[in-house]
């Protein structure tokens, strides 16, 4: 297991399990209430995840919005709202940049919070609704591991470029996936934490990653922060919108990544506390 995974887990086991009105708790993409709304969370910390000098505030706020939004699209959740606290440095005057960068998603940014801190911090909130949420726990034996997009352009692009979420294939995909888990710290993770929670292993034929222009096989396999979605679809059934098959859901407990030739590579996605 991860560093960050087994922190996850540390927490889950101090908070205890999901009780009154949540039925989905800490673990996966987003928690699910009794109601069927969904809601996640995710933080950007100035030098850990951007870097002022290299992102404008405006395209630091989308990208919170967007990892916030892909965790909705990889429940099959549709927005509602999106909730946001930023941490502000002395000097740091773009508070509202940050924002508009966030609305440019077309969801409501409907509250939030200030607060003084060392460097820019930008926490979201999103919130959702969906009729039929997708675990990551629902995967069996034989499923097509399928993604919805190119893979490796963040990286290409040094984690710099605008990103949009996947919401409407999320949705979409929702209607058959067994289980779903948005690829935002690469797949080489993300595949392992899908397969982990699914009670299954996996295999993922690396040759059929869809690499986006100029990305090896290893930054479309280990880059991480594409938003892609990577679904886990029953044997034989059709996807309502357009994706890559790219390996399976196996009995065996391994995730294998396997090379043009079939031998298993060690790739790694990004752990923050790795
Ligand atoms: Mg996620």
């Amino acid at each position: 297991m991860l560093p960050e995974d087994a922190l996850v887990s540390a927490i889950a086991r101090a908070v205890g399990p999901p009780s009154g009105g949540v039925v989905l708790g800490i673990g996966d993409d987003a928690a699910v209430l009794d109601d069927g709304t969904v809601a996640s969370t995710d933080v950007l910390v100035e030098g850990v995840h951007f870097d002022l000098a290299r992102m404008t505030a405006r395209d630091v706020g989308h990208r919170a919005g967007t990892a916030n939004l892909s965790d909705l699209a990889a429940m099959g959740a549709r927005p509602v709202a999106l909730l946001a606290a930023f941490g502000i440095p002395a000097g740091f005057e773009d508070a509202a940049e940050v924002a508009a960068g966030m609305s440019e998603h077309g969801v409501p940014v409907a509250g939030g919070d200030l607060s003084r801190a060392p460097v820019l911090v930008v926490a979201v909130t999103a919130i959702g609704r969906a009729e039929r949420p997708v675990r990551r726990s629902g995967g069996r034996p034989g499923d097509v591991l399928v993604v919805t997009g190119p893979l490796g352009g963040q990286a290409v692009a040094g984690y710099t470029g605008r990103v949009a979420p996947r919401t409407e294939e999320g949705c979409a995909l929702a209607a058959v996936a067994t289980a779903m888990i948005d690829l935002s710290d690469g797949l080489a993770t993300d595949v392992a934490r899908l397969a982990r929670a699914s009670g299954t292993g996996a295999v993922v034929e690396l040759e059929r990653l869809p690499r986006a222009p100029g990305a090896t096989v290893d930054q479309a396999a280990a880059g991480g922060e594409d938003y892609e979605l990577l679904a886990a679809l029953p044997r034989g059934s059709e996807a309502p919108v357009p994706v890559t098959a790219v390996g399976r859901l196996t009995a065996e407990p391994d995730v294998l990544l396997l090379d043009a030739a079939g031998a298993p590579r060690a790739l790694r996605g990004w752990d923050h506390f790795g």
